[in-house]
């Protein structure tokens, strides 16, 4: 029999099984306690736990974690991280240190099967969801490596390799185990999932009752434009996917956050700008620009400084706050599921 991960329990999910175990719900805060406050892997050091009990979780449960397959540090302090799943799968995560802390940019999937026509993750198509343990796993040996320099993760994005809402509950347990309190204690607005855009799934998450923030990948002012360099948008129109926006803001009152990458030619003139600004009046929301990071495989350019200031400026002229995004990593392969891409076979 396959061992339970315990890094895949959520607080209330670990009571339930320790219920089911004819034990109390106190035997699963003692052990978020020795794994996520005193990062203690290693049940038999669990000392307020009985040797007994000890023993079956040995027996039945574990702790395992990815290994790291290949790390690249920038000189800006930017970590990436190849992981190798105990299957062989291997995933991209990203540490990046802003001013206000250290943000992990988490996949969800193995490969993704989205094909938007810029990304380098989704040249390699899904195999598979990663499980909430494999998700929790990249958080914990980021957050080992910054353990190093005293600090720890303080933000998380589910922005890397997938799309979450394609592998729903995996992605939300997995929010749940970093929100909780007990445990790794990531406050809910320093959660982001972001969502190329299936319109069921902001419905749910509408619906989840938590404090965590919503990000869009819009990447276009129009459906043309968008149908062009996202295959999702031919399933779901911009009409539709802002209906499901305002229902999201409706239920949660929380801002949300639109990318959009900015491609030389594509999407980047000031006519795109104003039909953008157009598209989002009313809605609560800002606009983050994105330098694209030029793929090989791909056909794209990224746009000039000079013109994504100008549509910055525009957009924010026009009453839709807009801010650039600061580049990372540009010495290693900064582009997310560039590093996957070199080191996996096609
Ligand atoms: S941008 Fe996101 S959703 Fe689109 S192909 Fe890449 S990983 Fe998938």
């Amino acid at each position: 029999m396959e061992k339970k991960n315990l890094f895949g329990y959520s607080l209330p999910q670990l009571e339930e099984e320790m219920i089911a175990l004819k034990q109390t719900p106190y035997r699963a805060r003692q052990l978020y306690s020795w794994i996520y406050v005193k990062k203690v892997y290693d049940f038999s050091c669990y000392s307020d736990i009985s040797k007994p009990f000890r023993e079956q979780l040995e027996k039945e449960y574990c702790l395992d974690l990815p290994s790291i397959f290949k790390e690249e540090d920038s000189q800006d302090g930017t970590v990436k991280l190849l992981l190798e799943m105990k299957d062989g799968a291997k995933v991209e995560t990203v540490l990046m240190r802003y001013d206000y802390g250290n943000v992990i940019c988490v996949s969800s999937e193995v490969g993704c099967n989205m094909g938007c026509a810029f990304c380098a993750s989704g040249i390699l198509k899904k195999e598979r969801n990663l499980t909430s343990a494999e998700m929790v796993g990249e958080v914990i040996l980021m957050n080992q490596l910054l353990e190093k320099e005293g600090e720890n993760v303080s933000h998380v994005v589910v922005m890397g390799t997938g799309e979450p809402f394609d592998n729903y509950d995996n992605v939300m347990s997995f929010v749940r185990i970093m929100n909780e309190q007990k445990g790794l204690a990531i406050g809910a607005r320093h959660i982001t999932v972001s969502t190329c855009g299936l319109v069921d799934g902001i419905r749910r998450y509408a619906e989840e009752g938590i404090q965590i923030n919503l990000a869009i990948s819009l990447h276009a002012p129009n459906d043309k434009i968008r149908q062009e360099i996202m295959p999702i948008a031919k399933a779901y129109p911009l009409d539709k996917l802002l209906e499901a926006v305002r229902y999201y803001l409706d239920k949660s009152g929380r801002r949300v956050t639109f990318e959009y990458i900015m491609i030389k030619g594509v999407n980047d003139s000031l006519e795109c700008a104003d039909e953008l600004a157009d598209l989002l009046k009313g809605i609560f929301c800002y606009v983050n620009l994105i330098p694209l990071n030029p793929v090989k495989e791909k056909p794209f350019e990224r746009c000039s400084n000079n013109q994504t200031h100008l549509f910055s400026e525009r957009l924010n002229s026009r009453g839709i706050n807009c801010t650039i995004r600061k580049e990372f990593g540009t010495d290693i392969d900064a582009a997310c599921g560039q590093l996957r891409v070199k080191y996996v076979k096609k």
